[in-house]
């Protein structure tokens, strides 16, 4: 009773409203899964096994703690090159090792030249659009004589870029390539102050006016203080700041699939004094214009510490959240309508 005597305020009360929600509703109906069936068993693909074997790798103390252009950093950069390599997932055509380097001076000055990492997947109907999947490869390295293994941080979205990659993979091979591009990007010196990520948006492999999505990772594996009682949520950052479209996307990716997460917005609010959305590697996209998403645990007691390692992680709930970007990728990348950039 209450929602209908509200609804009728609304509409004698204004009439900007109105329209306001009917294009709401209107962009809701278009938003539909029409191959939930397909989306599924790509999403079986992601196993905990596998993430947890990458998220091991990444935060192996044989690299260092990864610090940008260190030894250990570019080992890591060549596991996951390799990984790209073996699965037959293409390097861009001006790019065949699949490094973008990034040279000393476009790093703070004690760091050696580095590089990001790109490999795509070519799309069937409109090759010339971009979906970004991204997560920094960087981490703290060793401080004091302690190594910072960054499993967290961010093997786990490392980890998550690696499963969806050999996903999206799988479905090619059985015939169901993605309409549009999808580019796997794992940048570095994020943690040095964003600087691959600004590299890259400022030196793109593919235009930035043709990049449809940047889907950003890090930190999806643990669970912070505010949601002991119910892990599974996932923070969403940014959706709806540059397209109103995308904000709803992903609500309907988690409302079709069956590990449905609580999307918590505390920190996509303005006001919020963590200010997130410039805090990672998706905020230099969306100073291009790029509509993004950043997807994020929150902060722990192991965050940016020596204790950030592999056994804490959470696999199941980091598979639950490494689906639920699938899905909405699998959306943006197969729509027949390409994403509306706007606020409505
Ligand atoms: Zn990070």
């Amino acid at each position: 009773m209450k929602f209908f005597v509200a609804s009728a305020l609304i509409l004698v009360g204004s009439c900007s409203t109105l329209r306001h929600s009917e294009k709401i509703d209107n962009l809701k109906e278009g938003i539909s899964y029409d191959d939930t069936k397909i989306v599924e068993q790509y999403l079986n693909t992601i196993i905990v096994d596998e993430l947890r074997l990458h998220v091991e790798e990444v935060a192996s103390e044989k690299y260092f703690g990864r610090k940008t252009g260190e030894e250990g950093h570019n080992q890591i950069c060549n596991y996951i090159r390799d990984f790209y390599k073996s699965h037959d997932i293409k390097a861009p055509l001006t790019h065949p090792n699949y490094y973008q380097k990034v040279p000393k001076n476009a790093l703070p000055n004690d760091l050696n030249e580095s590089q990001n990492i790109i490999a795509y997947i070519e799309g069937s109907e409109f090759p010339d659009e971009y979906i970004y999947i991204s997560a920094h490869s960087d981490h703290e390295g060793v401080i004091n004589g302690q190594i910072y293994p960054g499993a967290d941080d961010n093997g786990s979205g490392t980890a998550a870029v690696l499963e969806m990659a050999e996903a999206f993979k799988k479905a090619v091979l059985d015939g169901y390539r993605p309409k549009r591009s999808i580019v796997f990007l794992h940048v570095t010196a994020e943690e040095v102050g964003l600087h691959g990520s600004r590299y890259y948006t400022e030196n793109p492999i593919f235009p930035i006016e043709n990049t449809i999505t940047a889907l950003n990772i890090d930190m999806i594996g643990r669970v912070d203080d505010r949601h002991v009682e119910n892990e599974n949520y996932i923070y969403v950052i940014g959706a709806d700041r540059i397209s109103t479209e995308l904000h709803f996307i992903v609500q309907e990716a988690n409302e079709n699939f069956n590990d449905k997460l609580q999307l918590d917005y505390k920190y996509n609010d303005i006001s919020d004094h963590n200010r997130y959305y410039y805090r990672s590697d998706h905020y230099n996209f969306a100073v291009k214009g790029v509509p993004v998403i950043f997807f994020f645990n929150g902060e722990h007691a192991d965050y940016t510490q020596p204790t950030d390692t592999p056994d804490k992680i959470n696999y199941e709930l980091l598979a639950k959240r490494t689906k639920l970007i699938f899905s909405t990728a699998w959306y943006l990348a197969n729509s027949n309508k390409r994403l509306n950039p706007e606020i409505i």
